[in-house]
């Protein structure tokens, strides 16, 4: 919502006299300033320094101003606000008889002179009544400070009212109210007339028992609005109200002339009022962090009525006669200063929650009417749709049970709620699924996290991981490494599996460890592996001896799998030839085609240079040979034609013309040569890249195959958007001690020299295990949420769980 600034507007009405001050007072042109010209006072001698002229600029001069217009002037645009949701004050100010009661009452016998409150009555009561979009809540309560003390005018009437608690200025989030001040409904702009006179005659009643003025007391005449929108969606509610205030006279004390009661009362309304003053002079001040409010009760009431959020429009009633023009000064300065505060009126707006309730109440019953009547029309009488009852969860679950197993091949859907809880039961399958696979996998190994370094440092200490985080293995004897196995945040592996049984995870064949007697392809990184052409070409050779000593069918390895998952799985050599026949065959194909290419290209580039290197000797001998025969004809003198050309010998002549010939049979080789280099470029890329193609294929079939468990692997299976690879080894993997093991190290370590720390460490490990599980449910719920993951196999295995 834009907030826009405001300032307070301050409007002057003058009393009409026949005592008009035509001299003194003059009004501009725009009926916006009003000017006071002083004669200067003979008395004060030749010397006066008295200013004389005054010169007030307002947002309006009400002159003669019918009741119509200055409502019109003064508050109709304030209330129509307040009815969108801005609150709303209207203050008049003056001295004794200058019109602040005609203004803001006006006359109870002449509805033509009614002031503003009964006008705004009506203006609000209309527009409750025309509201279409929205109900409207009109209340009024009546309150007047006399003496500092808050008396209810409405206290008389019936309803509303809390008794006889005496009333008290209340501060609160909401704003401020007064307790204890009765506040009553109205729904028809009579019966918010009738509680404004009889707020008018209680003050007349109190004015006559307690010997008091009514000029001297301050009237607060508030209308509240509250609008409920009836549209479904928008359940807000707006909240404002108007303050309608008749300020006690502002005159002096001095000209009061007051004695007793009435000089106590004048002072109180004199100090009420510059308390107000001072207020208004805060209150324009931006610098001003704390504004007084609390000073006195009447600006304690209109703590949250002035400036703020809220629309404030001072009247200040002045006397137009020319003894007057003190008081007349002094409420102009006011009405100035009163300008000067700045607003920012916004909506009241709060989320009625029972009225939310009431409408959704209403809008389900309507629903509910409607869908019957469609069930009708369809010929669907049976349906319900109240909360399902615990025998129909019940056959929802065997249905959905049966659904899994394959004895229904569909759930028939019946409405919403059965829709929802056959998921719900769906849910509850898998998550029970996870629990059952999660308590699996715990029964096998502890998990261990990488960001925990006392159990890596354990680990470590223990031998099964280097330095670098590396997990530490050999085939047989010799080392091997992929390298995939770093606690490296890249793979998203955030835990290791420590495997229970040293001597077997030793065997797992996963390692950082570069010195491989066997296959050094796979034992560095995959940039050395396709660096070197020749290595593959041999170690190929050598492997496929190897294989030869092997049994490699296809089936039994398979078996060998299986059997050999986790356990001791096969070294990777005799893998990889298994890989090339099953699922690598067609890239290693590939790669072989590639490579016998590679392999006639570069035959016939040596061919070629060599020949190139032949045909340069000869030609380096024909040259010497030319060069011989040159220099013994120049000794025997050489034999020139009639046009002066050199004659030379048969000899001399083929000697030239072989020459000639092999430097274009050269040049035309030497352009094979380049072409020739050209493909041999290109083809040597062609075989690094299915090489690598080829090695890291093998590496991820090599630990589905052999490393991750079966359990996790049948997760995994068709139909899963993980696919082959995308599971980093490191979260799967098994090392061969648990999490307790190492703390339990430590602590040995540690306890002697330091006893007290016992608690400290039980107090980690349990910290620990707690962290472990909870980061090993949440990657077991982020495997639930890949989509697809739940498989045929799952289903069937959730059914058979469930058995
Ligand atoms: P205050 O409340 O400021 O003491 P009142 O409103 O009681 O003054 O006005 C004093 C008298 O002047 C009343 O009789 C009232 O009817 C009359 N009066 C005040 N202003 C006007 C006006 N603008 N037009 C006609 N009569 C007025
Ligand atoms: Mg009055």
């Amino acid at each position: 919502m834009d907030i826009i600034e405001k300032r307070v507007q301050a409007f002057v009405r003058v009393k009409p006299t026949a005592d008009f001050a035509q001299d003194m007072i003059k009004f501009g042109q725009d009926n916006k300033s009003i000017d006071i010209y002083l004669k200067k006072d003979a008395k004060q001698g030749v010397v006066n320094n008295r200013q004389t002229e005054w010169c007030f600029r307002l947002d309006g001069v009400l002159h003669n101003a019918s009741q119509d217009l200055a409502y019109e002037t003064i508050a109709a645009k304030l209330v129509s606000e307040a009815l969108n949701g801005y609150n709303g004050t209207i203050m008049c100010y003056g001295q004794t008889g200058a019109g602040k009661t005609y203004t803001m009452t006006g006359t109870s016998t002449d509805y033509r002179h009614r002031g503003i409150i009964p006008r705004a009555i009506q203006q609000v009561l209309k527009a409750a009544a025309h509201c279409i979009d929205r109900f409207v809540t009109i209340r009024v309560s009546y309150l007047e400070i006399y003496n500092e003390t808050l008396c209810d005018l409405l206290a008389t009437v019936a309803s509303g009212g809390s008794g006889d608690v005496p009333l008290a200025v209340v501060d609160c989030p909401g704003g401020v109210y007064v307790k204890g001040l009765s506040v009553h409904t109205v729904n028809r702009e009579e019966d918010a007339l009738n509680l404004l006179f009889e707020g008018e005659t209680n003050r007349v009643i109190a004015e006559h028992t307690l010997n008091k003025n009514s000029s001297r007391s301050h009237c607060i005449f508030t209308i509240y609005i509250e609008c409920n929108f009836r549209v479904l969606s928008d359940v807000k509610c707006i909240n404002s109200k108007i303050n309608l205030i008749d300020l006690a006279g502002s005159e002096r004390l001095s000209k009061t002339g007051s004695e007793g009661q009435v000089l106590k009362e004048a002072t109180y309304i004199n100090k009420s009022l510059s308390f107000l003053e001072q207020i208004v002079i805060a209150l324009s001040d931006p610098r001003r962090d704390h504004i007084p409010f609390r000073q006195s009760k009447l600006t304690h009431v209109l703590k949250d009525s002035l400036g703020g959020n809220c629309n404030t429009v001072l009247v200040a009633n002045i006397c137009g006669e020319a003894v007057h023009v003190d008081e007349t000064l002094s409420s102009l300065r006011f009405a100035t200063r009163m300008k000067w505060i700045t607003t920012e009126p916004v909506v009241n707006e709060t989320c009625d929650t029972w009225w939310m309730v009431k409408t959704l109440e209403k809008e389900i019953s309507y629903l509910k009417r409607e869908l019957a009547m469609h069930d009708s029309l369809v010929n669907r009488s049976l349906v319900t749709y109240d909360p399902l009852t615990e025998i129909q969860i019940a056959d929802i679950k065997s249905q959905v049970l049966k659904y899994l197993e394959g004895s229904i091949d569909e759930i028939d859907i019946v409405n919403m709620r059965q829709v929802q809880e056959v998921f719900r039961q769906f849910k509850q399958l898998v998550s029970q699924q996870e629990q059952e696979v999660e308590a699996r996998l715990r029964s096998k190994y502890a998990l261990i996290d990488k960001n925990d370094f006392a159990a890596i440092a354990a680990a470590q200490k223990a031998g099964l991981v280097d330095v670098d985080g590396h997990v530490v293995g050999d085939i047989d004897g010799q080392d091997l490494g992929t390298g995939s196995a770093h606690f490296s945040s890249k793979h998203g592996g955030k835990k290791m599996k420590l495997k229970k049984s040293k001597d077997q995870g030793r065997k797992e064949g996963i390692g950082a460890s570069s010195s491989g007697k066997d296959m050094d392809v796979f034992l560095q990184s995959k940039t050395q592996v396709i660096t070197s052409t020749k290595d593959l070409d041999v170690k190929e050779g050598a492997r496929s001896q190897d294989a030869a000593n092997i049994d490699t069918q296809p089936s039994k390895l398979a078996s060998l799998r299986d059997s050999q998952q986790l356990s001791s799985p096969p070294s990777k050599a005799v893998a990889f030839e298994q890989f090339k026949k099953e699922c690598g065959s067609e890239i290693n194909r590939i790669f072989k085609e590639n490579k016998s290419i590679l392999l006639a290209r570069r035959k016939r580039s040596t061919a070629v240079a060599q020949r190139l290197n032949l045909m340069k000797q000869e030609m380096e001998g024909i040259k010497e040979a030319l060069g011989a025969q040159r220099q013994e004809r120049w000794q025997q003198g050489e034999y020139v034609d009639e046009t002066g050309q050199i004659i030379i010998d048969e000899e001399e002549f083929l000697l030239i013309m072989k020459l000639k010939d092999l430097k274009k049979e050269y040049r035309s080789d030497y352009a094979e040569l380049q072409d020739l280099k050209a493909e041999i470029q290109y083809c040597q890329q062609l075989v690094d890249q299915c090489r690598n193609k080829l090695v890291s294929e093998f590496e991820i079939w090599y630990n589905e195959s052999f490393l991750i468990p079966k359990d996790v692997q049948d997760t995994l299976k068709p139909g899963g958007n993980i696919r082959p690879g995308m599971i980093p080894i490191n979260r799967v993997l098994c090392l061969e001690q648990d999490v307790q093991d190492g703390f339990e190290q430590m602590q040995e370590a540690t306890l002697p020299a330091c006893p007290d720390s016992l608690s400290f460490y039980n107090a980690k490990m349990r910290a620990e295990q707690k962290h472990t599980y909870t980061r090993a449910m949440g990657s077991l719920e982020q495997m639930r949420r890949k989509p697809g993951l739940i498989t045929a196999t799952m289903r069937s295995k959730a059914a058979a769980s469930l058995r």
